[in-house]
């Protein structure tokens, strides 16, 4: 039996270098693109709440910032190494150019159990990352957002601290802050409402009914919680939720403000009163008509793709096929709406609230919809009618965009000195 790859880093090289050959690209392009432009490892003590203290290590990676600014998240959980946080920081890279927002691609990440640190500890770890980044991070070079485990209060904490070490405030230093301290309208939904335009714009083109659809999430964090929210709001029926404790299921519905109330009050989706429990795994195989894995990578994988019931795919969270599982879903006809398009949301309006900080003017929430709907209809038209001229499948026709444009910028620029 040949072992399915699923170290985050070698599957986006591999879907990198499958893109290259289909453009024919250089091998010297080739070669500058498959590797990160920086990789910063930190090792940091932080004093825990009962005096001791522990060395935490974190990382921030730029992939390539030849078509403007290294931009992406910060993960904080225990499986952070530093070939996922490479991995998520290039496919920020083909994310940001896919949608034709100004950016390069980066990722941070620390190595912690979030659940395990107190409130006061996740302030500290957080001040000392974001000290030991700072010779990295910046509004002009990069520019950090949340991601797993981080939320506007962890932005807020960075946004402070680099703003003591300069003496004076830099709200465009990150983005998805609290909307007191330059935070942008719509930011904390940018990434399910994105999921949401593509998912409606997938299922018109492949002729499956919105209204009533049955939907299937999985995750309830930031991305999982909002897309089921607005799905449901704009007329399908959430059948499964999960987070990381299990799932829940009903083949009449879930109400989702329900699921976000139980959530609030248990800490966790188990036990929603009208629900069955269900695990993750079996999760993603219940019959349905959009599966959106919300959670993290290597979740459809070639144990269980044979499996999957559903008529569509939307890749809400990073890397959740594994390139196997790829390939049966292509050979059994299920369509894909990829990562690095399913949730660019996130990053254009993290875009948008960067050009307010820098232009110190603010929009109105509806004015950052309606420009988020466009971005993601348009970018959205432009993957599929690209696949429809190659004969390609979604994944590919967005990588086929995406790295052609970030190779034209690094081919244009030219390789220095
Ligand atoms: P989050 O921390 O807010 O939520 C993560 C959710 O997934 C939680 O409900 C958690 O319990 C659950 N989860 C974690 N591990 C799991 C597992 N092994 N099985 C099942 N459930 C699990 O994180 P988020 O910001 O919602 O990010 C989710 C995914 O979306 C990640 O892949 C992230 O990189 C991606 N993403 C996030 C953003 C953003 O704006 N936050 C933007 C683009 C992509």
């Amino acid at each position: 039996m040949v072992l399915e790859v699923v170290n985050p880093y070698e599957v986006a090289v591999a879907q990198f270098d499958a893109a290259a050959e289909k453009l024919n690209l250089s091998q010297d392009l080739r070669e500058v693109l498959r590797k990160p432009k920086r990789e910063l490892t930190v090792n940091f003590p932080v004093r825990l709440d009962d005096g001791s203290i522990q060395m935490f290590t974190g990382y921030r990676v730029q992939h390539n910032i030849a078509r403007g600014p290294a931009k992406g998240g910060i993960r904080y959980s225990p499986d952070v190494s530093l070939d996922e946080v490479r991995a998520l920081a290039m496919w920020m890279t083909w994310k940001c150019a896919v949608v034709g927002i100004p950016f390069g691609g980066a990722k941070g990440g620390v190595i912690c159990d979030p659940r395990r640190l107190s409130r006061g500890e996740m302030e500290r770890l957080t001040r000392r990352y974001t000290t030991e980044v700072s010779i990295l991070i910046g509004p002009q070079g990069d520019i950090p957002a949340p991601d797993v485990n981080t939320n506007p209060q962890v932005m807020a904490w960075m946004m402070d601290t680099y703003s003591m070490h300069q003496g004076y405030s830099v709200p465009a230093v990150v983005t998805g802050k609290p909307i007191a301290i330059g935070g942008s309208e719509g930011r904390f939904d940018a990434t399910g409402r994105g999921v949401l335009f593509v998912t409606q714009q997938a299922m018109q083109h492949f002729h499956i009914p919105f209204a009533g659809a049955r939907v299937v999430v999985q995750g309830f964090g930031n991305v999982g919680s909002v897309t089921a929210r607005l799905m449901q709001q704009a007329g399908a029926t959430i059948i499964g939720l999960s987070d990381i404790y299990g799932g829940v299921w009903s083949n009449r519905g879930i109400d989702v403000h329900r699921a976000l109330r139980h959530v609030q009050e248990h800490g966790r989706l188990e036990g929603l009163p009208g629900t069955e429990p269900i695990s993750n795994s079996a999760l993603l195989e219940l019959p349905c008509d959009v599966l959106i894995p919300a959670a993290t990578e290597n979740q459809l994988t070639r144990n269980n793709a044979d499996r999957v019931q559903a008529r569509l795919i939307v890749e809400a969270a990073n890397g959740p096929t594994t390139p196997d599982a790829d390939a049966i879903f292509r050979a059994r006809g299920i369509p894909l709406v990829p990562d690095i398009l399913a949730n660019a949301g996130g990053v254009t309006v993290s875009y948008f609230e960067w050009v307010q900080d820098l232009q110190a003017f603010f929009w109105s929430e509806d004015e950052i919809n309606k420009k988020l709907k466009q971005i993601m209809v348009r970018s959205f038209r432009a993957v599929w009618n690209k696949a429809q001229e190659q004969q390609e499948d979604l994944r590919t026709a967005a990588y086929l965009l995406a790295v052609s444009r970030v190779a034209e910028a690094t081919a244009l620029r030219g390789i220095y000195p």
